[in-house]
């Protein structure tokens, strides 16, 4: 693997094409890995929509290198997995390798480790993406050991350059700065994309396609790990911050934690729901699933309410696929300024209040 720091102030393209090529000849046995591959994820029946970002992005590669899109789709022998399947034609495969066997009713790191590893060693991907989910970290991590190849995780920008390698950009020493990552002499070149860094692509009606079907060559008596029980974390299961359309979030502008009542009670209002800024959670003023930025969740909504939030750059690179900024701040040199669509110079502790007010006569 090599790597390519680039100072990055803000985000920036991928500057593909503009490194000198590093390229070595790539050695005889992966000469023949072709196409890119997106996994699928699929828990308990339910695909997590990053799966479909990634199709997205995933067909801008496939374009560029003229090869196809491949989804991989593994679970058990149910009509979930089935549909999964098919969905993934609507949002750009054009083929699906499909594993369904019992033992991957549940995710466990072993099995799904396993029939992945079996299906990239029979049918050679290129470039294999995956969601960076707890999931999806725990998955890539364990293939790109088993296959001895390069990961590049939490990606924020995917490109093909000249060479035709995956120039892989993610945030490094911080965030102060931006390195694209190559895997140039192994394959297949991953990466993880967290949920809501690229946007989801619309889906097109297309119910037919091609689908591979892999045999599983394991039993549940090869695997170790079992699953009693599952228990849903409630916490998590209440935030649905990353696919939220309307967004209102609090930062150490408020002040005071009693303040951040006025972020809730406005999203309260909105329908919408609530985050924050890392300090506020290194405070313990709110959990830490409610965090956004670089270390917390990307979100993409139509509307985003910052509120006393200074707009440093691990804060922005988690908000500004947002289509409609709205930044509260004293100072009229913020940084949340130079990207924000509409600005409110104003103490957040005396708008916040008025704004609840003002929706809650219009919307009632
Ligand atoms: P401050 O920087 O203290 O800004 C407060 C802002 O409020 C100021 O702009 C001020 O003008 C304004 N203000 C003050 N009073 C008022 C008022 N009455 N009304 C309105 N505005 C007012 N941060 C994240 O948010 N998310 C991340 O995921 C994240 N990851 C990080 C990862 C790393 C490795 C590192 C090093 C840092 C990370 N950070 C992250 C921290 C980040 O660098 C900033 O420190 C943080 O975002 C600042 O939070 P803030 O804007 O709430 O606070």
């Amino acid at each position: 693997m090599s790597t390519a720091p680039t100072p990055a102030p803000a985000p920036a393209s991928p500057q593909a094409g503009g490194r000198a090529s590093m390229k070595k000849e790539l050695p005889e046995r992966f000469r023949n890995h072709r196409h890119v591959w997106v996994v699928v994820e699929l828990e308990r029946g339910e695909v997590h929509p990053v799966s479909w970002e990634l199709l997205g992005e995933g067909r801008k590669l496939a374009d560029r290198l003229g090869v196809e899109l491949a989804g991989v789709v593994m679970g058990p022998p149910t009509e979930a997995t089935r549909r999964a399947a098919g969905e993934a034609f609507c949002y750009g495969a054009d083929l699906v390798y499909l594993a369904e066997h019992p033992v991957l009713a549940q995710y466990r790191t072993e099995a799904y480790a396993r029939a992945l590893t079996d299906i990239c060693e029979s049918y050679k991907p290129e470039i294999l993406l995956l969601g960076a989910t707890t999931l999806g970290r725990d998955l890539a991590g364990a293939v790109a050991t088993t296959l001895l190849t390069g990961l590049t995780a939490d990606c924020t920008e995917l490109a093909v350059d000249q060479d035709g390698s995956l120039a892989a950009t993610r945030p490094t020493f911080g965030g102060s700065l931006l390195c694209t990552i190559y895997t140039l002499n192994f394959r297949p070149q991953m990466a993880t994309v967290r949920p809501r860094v690229f946007a989801l692509p619309p889906r097109v009606e297309k119910p037919v396609g091609r689908i591979v079907l892999h045999t599983v060559q394991f039993a549940e008596e090869d695997i170790v790990t079992k699953v009693l029980d599952f228990v849903p974390d409630a916490l998590t299961a209440k935030s649905q911050l990353a696919y939220a359309d309307v967004v209102v979030a609090g930062g150490m502008g408020l002040q005071q934690q009693e303040n951040f009542q006025l972020v809730k009670q406005l999203a309260a209002t909105l329908g919408a729901e609530y985050g924050g800024s890392r300090p506020l959670v290194q405070k313990g003023w709110i959990p830490a699933d409610r965090q956004i930025g670089q270390t917390g969740k990307t979100i993409r909504p139509r509307v985003y309410i910052a509120a006393g939030i200074s707009g440093a750059i691990q804060h922005r690179v988690g908000v500004e696929g947002a289509d409609l900024i709205v930044a509260i701040n004293t100072d009229p040199n913020a940084p949340i300024y130079d990207f924000a669509h509409v600005g409110i110079v104003a103490d957040a502790v005396q708008i916040l209040p008025a704004l609840t007010r003002a929706f809650t006569r219009r919307l009632s």
